[in-house]
């Protein structure tokens, strides 16, 4: 699984910074900050529950369901054939996971006929006494007929998995107009028990029978094949898919709207589709773009062929998380729903690499508990990495774990292990450790062992535990079978403790007898790493790798001139270290560095960053020179993001001519945009045209990048100009500009644009909107357009399905009050005063109401902490 990128939780401080310190347009980095959980404190200490293995008395082999749906009442009438058997022990009862529902009969079949057995239904399980013992040479087959009443129950749920119904019904009453009616399951982690009687737990797989009634004209889909189609007078029909590999219960899945199924190349004969609604029917492979290539290069570097009949990918309203890799039928959320165009900005391409390696590792080998989570979710988020590596080469891919190791090093949880027995709740699990962290560690695994025995390695964890759970040891042993070495050192300091090393490195030359001599220094807590790395020396152009392996606290190498030319070191050069390098190198050695790095993103990423604010420096100003010049896209808008904080006009001056030719000229988009926002934000007058020239760029964000440095200039002629564009339903990052102008502007007849566009908006969005109608909120003049503002966020709040979001759309209402408590201590009439302190209320009253209304226990509580921080 893949989360969204906003939390369920955010940490208000975070968000009312950004808002704070951005006093224009300018930025959108206000709505990209990812945002961290706040701790909340546990009632009863979960952490000390040892979280064991869920215990097998039963295995599951098959299960049979009949479903049709109550579109009015969001339930669901089942009934289900469930054939099972003793594990080992003799039994005579059998305990189902069946929340939320109301069972009514339950029977078991004998030789002749079936008989009714005795059951109690409490706690949200099934509990049912069987007619005699059973061994494990018996199987057994258990029919229940029940009603499924997913919204009838109490949601948990994660910032990964906002909510857990399990089944979700999406505008089965057309309440929103314009919206798609969709039913849609999500069964991670053990949610598909709400419409499913089960044992859900990632230890059981069954093969699946699943038959849908639904309308005719409504569209299934379903893991496994679509087996046949039964059509029935009344206009309806029944589809019957059939899953006949047995998969873990939180993979199954089932989808019922109006899609159009995109077909794509077949891989190896088996069909690759895309279900999308049918708008985005033209666009399907680009959002999907390179799937059935994907498909054969995952099956080569794993050695095992895609092991399912099929692969299909949806796109569903309101999803509650990024997206699900449900065994051979992916779902994902609309925020997939992109045009070409929009595509060319931004693609989603790692989602789809994600779940699709997904489809080997937690589909065809399953993590065996929640505990061992990261044998999912670190190989998933590898598997962005080595398609990236594959595709684009390694700078695409070294830029993405440069992403993921700094993801998880600015994350709340660096000490937790990655395989933990103690957590609060299965859906902490679900953070920055097993995913960012997990597929960091797998980087330096590879790196170590080599790529033929990271391969074989895959190859035979995932044959040996084929359609089985396996635990973290699992994955160790398949290693050692494979390099012969033993790799207890690896996982105990990477698998089972928590924290990364932390490294300080020490260069001092001495000229007088020509010698560098390096000093590292472990730094962090709790013991010593040990660190084997490659590292480069280099002598002006020639650069030799050589080995360090550091394993003691402190380690000094001496490194002699060679001809009279100093040594250069760039420690860890395949960024194997999962942790933080700190070296105290002077600006000509991060030159040097730079220099030598042509084929190394991150190296040249480090040697830009290096530079922070001394622009005087010769050697500096050559790495920005040649930053500037530089063949990838990334070292150019590093570059761009820290010119763009020159305020000084003789630094300016220096790379002003180079930054208007990339605004003007430059391939790529993202820098293109990078260069229009330095030119804003050093009111190049003189660029002016071209800034115009940029509104009609192909590229939503170079359009939108134009427009925000146009703001910079000319507020009303902006301001104008974006009124225009939202008539011409602007997109990407355009449209979140146009709508930042409008709530900076904050004119008094706007309010009413921002309640038109709410039916229309979602997911992330609808938090952009939400940020922008913060900032009218924030300046608007007439009272009048507050309170009908205020009103417009009500209701905002209200409508919001997700708790994610809502979450943070509520957030932003508080955060308006905290900006009129900072314009009241600056007020200068008391009528100013009067005015504030009114809406400080008034938006106080409006908070109070989203509390008393939130039904999710975890979006009140962060509601309750945000009231108590600005209001009490
Ligand atoms: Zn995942």
């Amino acid at each position: 699984m893949k989360g969204n990128s906003i939390g369920r939780q955010v940490i208000f401080f975070v968000l009312l910074a950004g808002i704070i310190s951005s006093c224009g347009p300018s930025r959108r980095a206000k709505k990209r900050v990812e945002l961290d959980a706040i701790t909340v404190s546990a009632k009863n200490n979960p952490l000390d529950i040892y979280r064991e293995t869920s215990t097998k008395s039963w295995e599951l082999v098959n299960s049979h369901v009949a479903l049709s749906f109550n579109y009015k009442d969001k339930t669901a009438e089942g009934r289900e054939w469930i054939t099972m058997h003793p594990y080992f022990y003799v039994t005579d009862s059998v305990v189902l996971d069946a929340k939320t529902m109301k069972i009514d009969s339950v029977k078991i079949k004998a030789v002749t006929e079936s008989k009714t057995l005795a059951y109690s239904y409490h706690d949200d399980q099934l509990h049912i006494k069987l007619d005699k013992k059973y061994t494990n040479g018996d199987t057994i087959k258990l029919y229940i007929k029940y009603t499924a009443m997913p919204y009838s129950g109490k949601a948990g749920g994660s910032s990964a998995i906002a909510e857990d119904k399990g089944l979700y019904f999406i505008n089965t009453d057309n309440a929103v107009p314009n919206k798609p009616v969709q039913v849609w399951t999500q069964g991670e982690t053990e949610s598909n028990s709400r419409w499913l009687p089960t044992i859900d737990k990632p230890n059981q797989r069954t093969t699946t029978r699943l038959e849908l009634t639904v309308a005719d004209s409504f569209t299934t889909l379903s893991n496994g094949y679509l087996d046949h189609q039964v059509k029935s007078v009344n206009g309806m029909r029944t589809d019957i898919w059939i899953m006949d590999k047995p998969i873990q219960v939180y993979a199954i899945m089932f989808t019922i709207g109006k899609f159009s199924i995109v077909p794509d190349k077949d891989w190896n004969g088996k069909p690759v589709n895309y279900y999308v609604e049918p708008a985005y029917a033209p666009y399907a492979k680009t959002m999907f773009k390179h799937t059935p290539d994907m498909i054969g290069y995952f099956s080569e570097v794993t050695g095992v062929s895609y092991p399912w009949n099929k692969y299909s990918q949806v796109v569903v309203r309101d999803y509650v998380s990024g997206a699900m890799e449900n065994t051979s039928a992916t779902l994902l959320g609309e925020f997939l729903n992109q045009n070409d165009r929009e595509n060319k900005d931004e693609d989603f391409e790692d989602v789809v690499s994600h779940e699709l390696f997904h489809q080997w590792f937690g589909d065809y080998v399953t993590a065996e508990s929640w505990s061992n989570l990261t044998l999912n979710e670190s190989f998933a988020t590898y598997g962005e990495q080595l398609w990236r590596r594959h595709h684009y080469g390694n700078a695409s891919a070294d830029l993405l774990l440069w992403k993921d190791l700094h993801t998880y090093l600015s994350s709340a949880q660096v000490n937790q292990p990655l395989v933990r027995f103690h957590y609060r709740d299965r859906e902490d699990m679900f953070d920055r450790v097993s995913y960012q962290k997990g597929g960091a560690i797998l980087h330096y695994l590879h790196g170590l062992m080599g790529d033929e025995a990271f391969s074989k390695s895959m190859q035979l964890y995932l044959q040996k535990h084929a359609l089985h759970p396996a635990e973290a040891t699992q994955w160790r042993l398949a290693i050692e079978e494979v390099t012969g070495q033993d790799w207890n050192w690896f996982f105990n300091q990477w698998y089972y403790k928590g924290g990364h090393p932390k490294l300080d490195i020490k260069y001092r030359y001495d000229d007088d007898i020509k010698q560098l001599t390096v000093t590292v220094a472990q730094t962090q807590d709790g013991g010593n790493y040990k660190l084997p790395m490659k590292t480069a020396v280099c002598y002006g152009t020639d650069k030799e790798l050589i080995d360090w392996n550091i394993t003691d606290k402190n380690t000094t190498f001496f490194y002699p001139y060679k001809d009279g030319k100093r040594p250069v070191v760039i420690p860890d050069v395949r960024h194997w270290v999962v942790g933080e390098i700190n070296e105290d190198k002077a600006p000509v050695d991060w030159l040097a560095t730079f220099k030598n790095s042509s084929d190394d993103i991150i190296d040249k990423i480090k040697s830009l960053i290096s530079i922070d604010k001394k622009y005087d420096d010769t050697a500096n100003r050559a790495i920005i020179d040649l930053a500037l010049q530089d063949k990838d896209y990334a070292i150019k808008t590093t570059a761009l993001s820290m010119l763009d904080k020159i305020t000084a006009s003789q630094h300016q001056n220096k790379w002003m001519s180079t930054v208007e030719y990339l605004a003007e000229n430059d391939g790529n988009n993202k820098v293109r945009a990078g260069a229009l926002e330095v030119l804003g934000d050093w009111k190049v007058s003189k660029a002016k045209d071209k800034i115009y020239a940029a509104l009609n760029d192909s590229s939503y964000l170079v359009a939108g990048a134009a427009l925000g440095a146009l703001n910079e200039f000319d507020k009303d002629t902006t301001y104008k100009l974006s009124k225009a564009m939202l008539a011409n339903d602007p997109k990407g990052e355009l449209e979140a500009t146009v709508w930042d102008i409008i709530g900076e502007r904050a004119k008094d007849d706007d309010a009413p644009l921002f309640e038109k566009r709410v039916p229309y908006y979602y997911g992330n969005k609808k938090i952009q909107l939400a940020s922008s109608l913060a900032d009218y909120l924030a300046n608007v003049i007439s009272s009048k357009s507050f309170d009908r503002g205020l009103d417009v966020f009500r209701a905002m709040v209200k409508g919001e399905p997700i708790n994610s979001y809502r979450s943070s759309i509520g957030t932003y209402l508080i955060t308006v009050a905290v900006r009129y408590k900072d314009k009241k201590k600056k007020a200068r009439t008391n009528a100013d005063v009067a005015t504030y302190e009114s809406r400080i209320d008034a938006v106080k009253t409006a908070t109070e109401e989203m509390i008393k209304n939130e039904a999710d226990e975890g979006t009140k509580s962060t509601f309750r902490n945000y009231y108590k921080i600005v209001f009490e």
